[in-house]
């Protein structure tokens, strides 16, 4: 055996034999990992939900050709599709579209926040409304029209313009913003709804200025049309965009947040129509409203905005069109609604939700469980809701 040999052997002897002295104790396993540090959940305070009503993706687009090819909607990152059809029809319209999104629940053509079964039951609104939430709506048609009533009233049929007035007045609404004011004050039942209101403790406004007299806390009823107001092509000012801006600056004050509905309601009107500018400036006009309401949620960073639409209309095509000039070349397949899939927008605390495709009352129930709400009525008779009244 060389020494070199020899050396080696009693080295590792000597270290066996100092393994077996080894103290007992703590056996050498790995430290635990720390838990990966979880975000906490993102909960908006604010919910601003905006509804192009029978806005496409060829709506979109002729807006974006018309505008020198540029919207506020392509400053969102998140973005899905909605199945838009009714309860009982494949192709919706807008009273089942937006009690889709009001009551979770998908309901026969016509109905305004009531099941298929015409039971009534408590909305997004009245339920956010009940949590602390300051509410509003506004849109560019009559206020009793299908898709803001969605939000407010419930009745079997969107033509019952004058019931959807008086659950108007009953309302929890902060603010509300829109035409139809003939349905409050010239009726069957000779009621002065906008006496009514004043009553309730709403200042009632008839035109944009008395509109901007309104102290900041009080409750506002801005009816500022007699029925819808004129085209965005035929002379209607940009009233949604200042709206919505304003509306905006009114409930953010509110300690618990709020849950504002803005609907650009005439591009649906401009599909049935099949006229393509009228569609284009609708477009144009909702699109700055979204604008206004981005440049809120941005800065604030505790508001989801959500836009989409109930439905598409026209089977509006583009057959042609030059950004540089802003022409659409417009095609139609239909002067009413169609049964194709909306884009869904969203940005801001739980946008991630509205990617993918879903059905249209899962907007209902992304934001009931954003906020961790129950409807706090059972589903009632619709017409026990103006019972005693
Ligand atoms: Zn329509």
């Amino acid at each position: 055996m060389n020494m070199k040999l020899l050396f080696a052997f009693a080295c590792s002897a000597y270290l066996v034999a100092c393994k077996a002295q080894l103290p007992t104790t703590a056996p050498a396993t790995p430290a635990p990992q720390a838990l990966k540090p979880v975000a906490p959940p993102a909960v908006p305070k604010n919910i601003i939900l905006m509804i192009g009503d029978g806005m496409g993706t060829s709506q979109i687009y002729a807006g974006m050709i018309g505008n020198n090819n540029f919207l506020q909607l392509e400053r969102f990152k998140q973005l899905g599709f909605i199945k838009t059809y009714s309860f009982d029809n494949i192709i919706t319209d807008s009273g089942a579209g937006a009690t889709a999104f009001s009551i979770g629940q998908k309901t026969y053509n016509n109905a305004i926040g009531v099941a298929g079964d015409t039971l009534a039951h408590e909305t997004v609104l009245e339920t956010a409304a009940k949590s602390g939430k300051a509410t509003g709506v506004i849109a560019t048609c009559a206020v009793t029209h299908a898709t803001p009533a969605s939000f407010v009233a419930h009745v079997p049929h969107r033509e019952m313009h004058e019931d959807i007035a008086w659950e108007f007045v009953h309302s929890p609404l902060q603010l509300f913003i829109g035409g139809g004011r003939k349905y409050f004050e010239q009726r069957k039942d000779g009621r002065d709804l906008m006496a009514e209101l004043r009553m309730r403790g709403f200042y009632t406004a008839t035109t944009e200025a008395a509109m901007l007299e309104v102290p900041a806390q009080a409750k506002m009823a801005a009816l500022l049309w007699d029925d819808a107001p004129a085209k965005k092509n035929e002379g209607r000012n940009d009233i949604l965009p200042r709206a919505a801006a304003l509306a905006v600056d009114r409930l953010k004050s509110n300690e618990k947040g709020f849950f504002l509905m803005v609907e650009g309601s005439q591009i649906d009107w401009g599909g049935h129509a099949n006229e393509t500018d009228y569609i284009v400036q609708e477009m144009i006009d909702f699109d700055q409203a979204i604008g206004k309401v981005l440049d809120f949620a941005e800065k604030d960073g505790e508001t989801l905005v959500i836009v989409t639409a109930d439905h598409e209309t026209g089977g509006f095509a583009l057959a042609g069109g030059d950004f540089r000039t802003g022409k659409v070349k417009g095609a139609f397949t239909s002067t009413k609604h169609t049964a194709v899939m909306v884009p869904v927008f969203a940005y801001g605390p739980g946008a991630e939700l509205f990617t993918g495709i879903q059905e249209n009352i899962d907007i209902y129930k992304h934001i009931m469980n954003l906020w961790n709400l129950q409807p706090t009525r059972q589903p009632v008779r619709w017409d026990a809701i103006r019972r005693g009244n």
